[in-house]
Formats: C-alpha cells, sequence, structure tokens
C-alpha cells in the first residue's frame, strides 16, 4: 500500500567504511503469493524504517487458524527493500555503485540469498516486463560505456553459468566467452540460459533449489597513466542467484563441518565457510573447496565490492527459513577487509575474458 510506503535508500557510509571493505547487505520482502494467502497465513515481516526490519513468530494455538503472536527480533540492513519497491530501486541502490566500480577497473559481486521461493530469480533475472539486477546492470553498464569518449576500447565478456551437483556448466555459449557488442539481446540470452538451468522437468524445482547462477561480466579497456602508456584495465562484475539457502542453515565452522558429507551443498556450505574466515580476519580463505568459491576467488574479500540481497517471504509459513535468512545476511554484515590489505596470493587480479574463459574449462574439465 502506499500508504506505509518505505522507501530504500542506501544510507551514505563514514569514509572508513567506504575505504575498508565491508559487506553491504540489503533485504527484500516479496509480496504475498495467492498460494500462501489461500493457506490462510499472515505477514510476519515489517518494514519499520527503511533500515529496519521486524520479524514476528507466530504459535498455533488450540483453536485453529487463530495464530498467537509471541516474539520479536529487530534486524538492520544497509536498506529494507518492501514489497513494493520496484525492480529499479533495487538495482540503483544495491548494485549501480559496482558497475561505477568494474569500469573504473575494480571487482564487484552481488548475491541473492534466501530459501526457494523468496524471491531470488525474480531479483536477479526478474520477467521482460520487469526485468531485475543482472539485465538492469548490463543496460546501465553499456549506458555509461557509451557516454565515456573511449568507448571503443571497450571490450564486455560475459559467462553465465550454473553449478549444479558441484558441475560447473556453461549456459549461453558453451565452451568460450562471449563478447557481447550491445546490451539488446540480453534478457533472451539470460531467459535462454535459466531455461538450460532447468532441462530435467521432473527435476525442475529439485534443479533450481539446488543449483546457482552466476552471471560474470568482465570489462577490459585501456587507458592512459600518466606517462601516457597505454595500461590494460579489468573490473569484474558477478551476479549471482544461489541455490535455495533452505538445506545450509549452519554458521559456524563446526557445524559446518559436521554437515560435510550429508546431502549438503556443497558450493553453499563452502560460500558460508569462506564468509565466517573473512568474517573472522582468517589469512587463509578456503577458496579452493567448491566450484562456486573457486569461481568467485577474485571476487569476494579482499578489494571487491559485496553486496548481499537476502530474499524472504512475507508469510509466517515461512518464518523459520525467514529467520535463518535474516541471521545469515546479519553475520555476513560483519565480514570486513581493508582495500590495501588485498594478498596478490589470496586475491588475484582480476582474470581477462579469456583467462575467464580457460578457468572455467578447467573446472568442467575436473569433473569427466
Ligand atoms: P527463488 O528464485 O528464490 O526460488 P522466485 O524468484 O522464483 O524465488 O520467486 C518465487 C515467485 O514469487 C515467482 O513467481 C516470482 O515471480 C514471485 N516474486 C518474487 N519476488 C517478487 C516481487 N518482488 N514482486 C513480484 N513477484 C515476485
Ligand atoms: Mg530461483
Amino acid at each position: 500500500s502506499s500508504k506505509n510506503r518505505v522507501v530504500a535508500r542506501k544510507l551514505s557510509l563514514p569514509e572508513t567504511e567506504k575505504t575498508g571493505n565491508r559487506v553491504t547487505v540489503f533485504v527484500r520482502v516479496r509480496p504475498i503469493s495467492k498460494k500462501e494467502k489461500e493457506a490462510g497465513s499472515r505477514c510476519c515481516v515489517r518494514i519499520v524504517n527503511p533500515r529496519d526490519v521486524y520479524l514476528t513468530e507466530f504459535v498455533n494455538t488450540n483453536d485453529y487458524l487463530r495464530l498467537k503472536r509471541i516474539r520479536g527480533r529487530h534486524f538492520t540492513f544497509d536498506a529494507c527493500f518492501p514489497d513494493s519497491a520496484t525492480q529499479q530501486e533495487v538495482y540503483s541502490t544495491s548494485t549501480s555503485e559496482l558497475v561505477e566500480g568494474v569500469l573504473q577497473g575494480r571487482n564487484g559481486t552481488v548475491f541473492c540469498y534466501g530459501a526457494t521461493g523468496a524471491g531470488k530469480t525474480y531479483t536477479m533475472l526478474g520477467t521482460v516486463e520487469s526485468p531485475g539486477v543482472m539485465v538492469l546492470a548490463i543496460k546501465d553498464l553499456f549506458r555509461k560505456i557509451k557516454t565515456r569518449s573511449c568507448d571503443g576500447n571497450h571490450a564486455v565478456h560475459l559467462s553465465y553459468l550454473e553449478v549444479y551437483n558441484e558441475t560447473v556448466r556453461d549456459l549461453i555459449s558453451p565452451g568460450r566467452s562471449l563478447v557481447l557488442r550491445e546490451d539488446k539481446q540480453v534478457m533472451t540470452l539470460l531467459q535462454q540460459g535459466n531455461r538450460n538451468r532447468t532441462t530435467e522437468p521432473t527435476r525442475a524445482n529439485e534443479t533450481s533449489s539446488r543449483s546457482h547462477a552466476v552471471l560474470q561480466v568482465v570489462v577490459e579497456y585501456q587507458v592512459r597513466d600518466a606517462a601516457m602508456n597505454i595500461i590494460n584495465s579489468v573490473g569484474k562484475l558477478s551476479l549471482v542467484d544461489l541455490a535455495g539457502s533452505e538445506r545450509a542453515l549452519a554458521t559456524d565452522q563446526r557445524t559446518l563441518r559436521s554437515l560435510e558429507g550429508a546431502n549438503i551443498n556443497r558450493s553453499l556450505l563452502a560460500l558460508s565457510c569462506c564468509i565466517n574466515a573473512l568474517v573472522d580476519g582468517k589469512k587463509h580463505i578456503p577458496y579452493r573447496n567448491s566450484k562456486l568459491t573457486q569461481l568467485l576467488k577474485d571476487s569476494l574479500g579482499g578489494t571487491c565490492s559485496t553486496v548481499m540481497i537476502a530474499n524472504i517471504s512475507p508469510s509466517n509459513l515461512s518464518s523459520g527459513e525467514t529467520q535463518n535468512t535474516l541471521h545469515w545476511a546479519d553475520r555476513a554484515k560483519e565480514i570486513r577487509t581493508k582495500a590495501n590489505d588485498a594478498n596478490e596470493d589470496l586475491f588475484p587480479v582480476t582474470e581477462t575474458g579469456t583467462d575467464q574463459a580457460k578457468l572455467v574449462l578447467e573446472l568442467q574439465k575436473e569433473n569427466r
């Protein structure tokens, strides 16, 4: 309702937080679905101001359908997007700064995290009528390149990969990196890619809830340094639609280890491990533990700007998942790595488009 409309706007951070690399964390509540309404669900999520979300837990009383509110908790994030937030608002607040950074030769990563059905794919890919972050980012990137005087020198490489069962699959251009000339066909390409994500109809739901979709855009261009030498600058944007988080609830290392070997999404666990290691300021970040973290090794921590969008349903039927998602997101806020702490060994320089394609082939070979 427009009456209670809260517009999320990122607060400007103190300078130290800007240069020290902090993960920016947003939460997006999707509209309640028809199915949830029909099941008689209540709304248990309230955005109280542009940064705070309040989660109420309900319990069933004997008087069936009469739900009793028991307690609640506030969570604070960089911004909270209500169900009325537009795709453009979500893009502008969460990702447009990273696109700017990529054009300055920096790396940026945006993750959507949350349970299956919480709105990750809607946020990342969106629909033809309401394109999501992936499409808006590429459109914005091309718009920005066009307004630069030296636009002839830019090369934009695109890859859209799926990590499923520790197998890396190229969703749009198997075996090579795609050089993108303009932004017009992006939605079609990505939709086609997403259809490739779910080729087995009987397991469609299973597949999409267990696979990660990773869009990486590498922008290479030439600039002149102070001595007028031409140098190559490379920036990489990674946009990640993560697998459903319902099976990876662990937030500490011990629990993570005990879950290994169980039927748990290895890449999602490995991502949690890397995030934990970064939060704890560890020297060694275990990027090699999964395909997803290998793909993101130069896109997490170090000088990379990282954004997390936690997607949640407003329904009390999902309050357990919502609580887990908010807890995880709350922890992600704590990651801080100083830009000048970046270690070349731990955080190698960005691959060019060709190196990127090589890495993908290498990761694919490991499964043969
Ligand atoms: P996930 O990828 O997390 O499993 P989806 O993005 O597929 O979830 O969302 C589940 C359903 O909810 C889809 O039908 C989607 O179109 C709808 N949906 C999600 N977020 C929104 C939103 N912000 N506005 C309108 N519909 C949404
Ligand atoms: Mg999805």
